[in-house]
């Protein structure tokens, strides 16, 4: 199995035209709109953000799931960011300190 652990691995992967074949499957699927924006009821596409398909279980921990439609979402690139912060460990130890 294909591991995407590196930053080169990784970019590798991005630049697959599997890839690129797949994130446009993606977007075509959730008509080119930020599913996470369009759950609080706004309409975000690519007129007013950049649009990037997020893997929902990472590919670093699930290469399996890297060329899974299922496992892809749309989201803009403010919602993108929000995702990759919450999940961000060291986020947390910073707030730990705080406290
Ligand atoms: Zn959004």
């Amino acid at each position: 199995m294909q591991q995407y652990k590196t930053k080169q691995e990784k970019s590798t992967f991005y630049k697959s035209s599997a890839w690129q074949k797949l994130r446009l499957k993606a977007l075509e699927r959730d008509n080119h709109e930020c599913i996470w924006c369009a759950e609080e009821g706004r309409v975000t596409t690519k007129h007013d953000a950049v649009l990037e398909v997020d893997h929902i279980n990472e590919i670093e921990y699930h290469p399996e799931l890297a060329l899974d439609l299922d496992n892809l979402r749309t989201l803009c690139k403010a919602c993108h960011n929000k995702r990759h912060n919450r999940f961000d460990g060291k986020e947390k130890k910073w707030d730990d300190e705080m406290w």
